[in-house]
């Protein structure tokens, strides 16, 4: 089953300063998958468990497809959740764990048997059935509790940061797991995460939370390419940000006027480049902006070499990334940074209630 999750002007108000989601909206296609993704604090999880009724609304909807569900409580929701803690019980073996949520909606003994076969073989545990959770590593346990999570064919799946408590290694092969399984059975599913390499390697589509709303919504090479905020443009990745002074048609930073491509969509703050798209030479491409930086420093990155810059007269700090024929780069060169216009994005300074 997949099921497409419309969140309708959902607000969640504790009663703090801010209230802990801002009027959200946001459609999860069926069978998407779509990441949550923002710094500690920012929503994420309030969002979650409103989506999975262990919270209720302040405002706003949530549906299920055409079905209003705000009002549901969870366990008519059907839905599987995965959380940090794999929360397995420690008395029951693998197979009884499981099996749980089957006997709970009480599947015959027959069918209880072969779906837990498939879906153990889903998650590569076939021959731990008998198992108990103490037995088995923490990536395993995990593996079992995405089995539990999915074995009922719920409407979707909701996973709340479900590799944070691994270490490095072991995420990236839950992660690729995560990703498979994903493609195999097709449910729509939610995830929760701040880790934005994660994200960017895992998603359909990413909605980037900022205290309790959403920046932007997009594929990863949408919201890594096209950001539409400096937050946005800052979160994922690494930013050149030259801050504009207010002028109609071009882009202006100290004594420099820049080409721009397109029309910018609000009032643009920021002047946005990737170091990838900057290259460093004594003059400026053709077609290309440019700015006179100092080289700060290099730093060896392994597979590539990274250049620290300070831009123009204030020597606004910045970096770019060489490629393999700029080999003859040094601290303390004067250069000029040269980058596409296609290259760089405006950006507005932030979403209008968060400034
Ligand atoms: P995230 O998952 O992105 O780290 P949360 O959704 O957990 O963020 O929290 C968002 C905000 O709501 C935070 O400021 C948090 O302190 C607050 N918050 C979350 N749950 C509660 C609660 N039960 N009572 C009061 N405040 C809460
Ligand atoms: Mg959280």
């Amino acid at each position: 089953m997949s099921t497409r999750i419309r969140l309708t002007h959902v607000t969640k108000d504790y009663g703090l300063a801010v209230p802990a989601v801002d009027d959200v909206s946001l459609t999860i296609e069926p069978g998407e998958f779509m990441t949550l993704l923002g710094p500690s604090g920012s929503g994420k999880t309030t969002t979650l468990n409103l989506i999975a009724g262990f919270e209720t609304l302040t405002s706003g909807t949530i549906a299920f497809d055409d079905a209003d569900v705000s009002t549901l409580p969870p366990h008519k929701r059907n839905l599987g959740m995965l959380f940090q803690n794999y929360a397995l019980f420690p008395h029951m073996t693998v197979a009884q764990n499981v099996a749980y949520p089957l006997k709970e909606r009480k599947v015959s003994k027959p069918d209880i048997a072969r779906r837990v076969a498939d879906v153990l073989d889903l998650v590569q545990l076939t021959g731990r059935d008998g198992h108990y959770p103490s037995q088995l590593s923490g990536g395993q346990q995990q593996r079992v509790a995405l089995a539990r999570a999915i074995v009922f064919g719920p409407a979707a799946l909701l996973l709340d940061e479900p590799l944070g408590a691994l270490d490095r290694n072991l995420r990236a092969v839950l992660q690729a797991e995560i990703h498979r399984i994903h493609q195999e059975v097709g449910t729509t599913f939610v995830f929760v995460t701040h880790d934005q390499e994660e994200a960017m390697n895992l998603s359909d589509r990413i909605a980037l939370f900022n205290n309790g709303k959403i920046e932007q919504v997009g594929t990863p090479e949408a919201l890594y390419r096209r950001p539409e905020t400096l937050f946005t443009a800052r979160f994922l990745g690494d930013s050149n940000v030259f801050p504009l002074s207010p002028s109609e048609g071009k882009a202006v930073w100290e004594d420099s006027v820049w080409a721009i491509d397109a029309a910018p969509t609000g009032s643009p703050t920021a002047l946005v480049v990737r170091p990838e798209d900057l290259r460093l030479a004594g003059e400026a491409a053709p077609g290309s902006n440019s700015v006179s930086a100092t080289v700060t420093a290099v730093e060896y990155m392994g597979s590539y070499r990274t250049v620290l810059l300070a831009f123009g007269r204030s020597g606004l700090a910045g970096r770019a990334r060489l490629g393999p024929e700029e080999t003859s780069i040094a601290a303390g060169q004067t250069v000029i940074a040269s980058w596409p216009v296609a290259r760089q994005r405006l950006v507005t300074t932030a979403i209008p209630s968060s400034v």
